[in-house]
């Protein structure tokens, strides 16, 4: 069993000094065995950091690191039975591919034959048999991050950890070695851990995601489950493109029903569910944002009662679908997306309406949802 347990994990860089900085705070982690688990944030979140004390590249401060039933704190990285898939590919220039991918094993002191045989099973897996003769600079970025990650898997390792492993390769390669990882990661049957700053990546690779911000940990769950259910107004932010609408108001209770009057402006009034009228009533004295996704919008008429009238700004048509940057007339910028190609002018007054059905309550102050 090769789970990964972090108990109150922590880092500290430069501790004691006036350049100490506490980048992962007492964060609790349980990745399953066979986990795909990702690790997501902006930047300087401490996801980086958190996979380098798993790969044992950083001292952990305080605080436990199992792998399996084994504490790892104090066990150098090349006995904690993982591979690490570095950015930067991390591969020897002056070595062929087949030595680059038998390197960890020579050092070893693996047998020989038993090399060959890992090598040529990883590049049937990874398609690169054709190219074991080759130096890495006649190979092209998405060809060099396999034999990267053809050097994570002849060691059998447990875990695999995998630090923005795509980051350096165009738009079209990312597309493409994120679905063999995936694929992978099936064929292998390891766990794996992978840092990346890109919701995208984390949505369509990750079991589960964790979400990270300023060295804490923020929400942990599948990836459509933080999708639907974000627990606060940082994950609801940045899971989703375009991201989640925000806008703030109050809420006013008359004979017909429940209201949301967008920033206080009593024509932007927008008729609250059930559900979202229950929640509102239990918070009357709490600052409310409402939250809704940029596809949880429709064109609508002006005289619909629930229309927000608002300016175009930017429109973006994608071909199936397009993205509408609106102004509101409260001041509040706005994202829908619509399917299909909508064309519309700078400045051309559109009215949309919300689903409620979808939108979220959000305490403005804590952030939490509601
Ligand atoms: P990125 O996506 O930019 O790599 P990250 O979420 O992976 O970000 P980390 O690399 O884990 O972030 O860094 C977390 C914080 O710790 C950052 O504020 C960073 O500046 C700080 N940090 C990282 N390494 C060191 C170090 N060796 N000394 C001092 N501070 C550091």
């Amino acid at each position: 069993m090769s789970g990964v347990t972090l108990s109150n994990l922590s880092k500290t860089y430069n501790p004691g000094s006036k350049d100490s900085f506490h980048a992962v705070k007492g964060i609790d982690l349980e990745i399953r065995d066979k986990e795909f688990m990702v690790l997501v944030g902006p930047s300087g979140c401490g996801k980086s950091t958190t996979l380098r004390m798993i790969a044992g590249l950083e001292e952990v401060s305080s605080g436990d690191l199992r792998i399996g039933e084994r504490r790892m704190n104090d066990v150098l990285p090349k006995n904690r039975g993982i591979a690490m898939v570095f950015q930067n590919y991390a591969l020897y220039p002056h070595m062929s591919v087949a030595d680059n991918m038998a390197f960890g094993l020579k050092l070893r002191k693996t047998p020989k034959s038993e090399i060959q045989n890992r090598v040529q099973e990883a590049a049937d897996i990874l398609g690169l048999t054709e190219m074991l003769g080759r130096r890495p600079k006649a190979l092209s970025g998405g060809q060099r991050q396999r034999v990267a990650l053809g050097r994570a898997i002849v060691r059998k390792p447990d875990v695999f950890l995998f630090d923005e492993p795509l980051s350096n390769l165009d738009a079209k390669m990312r597309v493409q070695m994120r679905a063999e990882i995936a694929k992978l990661h099936a064929r292998l049957n390891a766990t794996m851990i992978y840092v990346t700053h890109d919701q995208t990546e984390a949505m369509t690779m990750g079991d589960r995601i964790c979400v990270m911000k300023d060295g804490k940990i923020m929400q942990v769950d599948e990836p459509i489950r933080i999708y639907q259910s974000p627990d606060n107004l940082f994950t609801a932010g940045f899971i989703g493109l375009p991201q989640m609408n925000f806008l703030k108001g109050v809420v006013e209770e008359d004979a017909t029903g429940v209201h949301f009057v967008i920033s206080g402006v009593q024509e932007l009034r927008v008729k609250l569910t059930d559900q979202l009228s229950g929640i509102a009533r239990s918070n009357r004295a709490v600052p409310l944002t409402l939250g809704i996704r940029p596809e949880h919008f429709a064109l609508c008429t002006e005289d619909d009662p629930a229309a927000i009238p608002a300016e175009v700004e930017v429109g973006e048509p994608l071909g199936a679908e397009s993205y509408i940057h609106l102004l509101s007339k409260s001041g509040d910028k706005l994202i829908v997306r619509l399917s299909g190609i909508i064309q519309s002018g700078v400045g051309q007054l559109l009215c949309v309406k919300p689903d409620l059905e979808n939108a979220h309550l959000f305490n403005s102050e804590t952030g939490q949802r509601l």
